[in-house]
């Protein structure tokens, strides 16, 4: 009980992150560095458009990094999936929108 409502308020913490304008920013200052490509897509020599930005190191293992350029990437969404799919060998997250993760 007591992990599942500090898990619950990480989450709360985390959505409130995603709203706020320094995140906002930081995320756009990613995708224009990048060009609004997908980095994981262009490492396979593929083009796809960027559908959201992704912290490489979890935002919640190392908040001190959320806003670290050096710590996103942008991806599109289906290499976001991907990417975390393999972190999380337990569940399988599934991203309805950009502002996830
Ligand atoms: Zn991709
Ligand atoms: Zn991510």
């Amino acid at each position: 009980m007591v992990v599942r409502f500090k898990r619950y308020e990480a989450d709360k913490e985390i959505n409130k992150f995603y709203k706020t304008y320094k995140w906002v920013k930081k995320r756009k200052e990613a995708l224009i560095r990048d060009n609004f490509e997908c980095q994981e897509c262009k490492r396979q020599g593929r083009f796809r458009h960027a559908d959201c930005v992704h912290h490489i190191k979890e935002l919640k293992q190392y908040p001190e990094l959320a806003l670290d350029i050096n710590n996103l990437t942008s991806l599109c969404n289906r290499c976001h999936n991907l990417i975390h799919e393999k972190h999380l060998k337990t569940s399988k997250p599934k991203f309805t929108n950009e502002e996830r993760w």
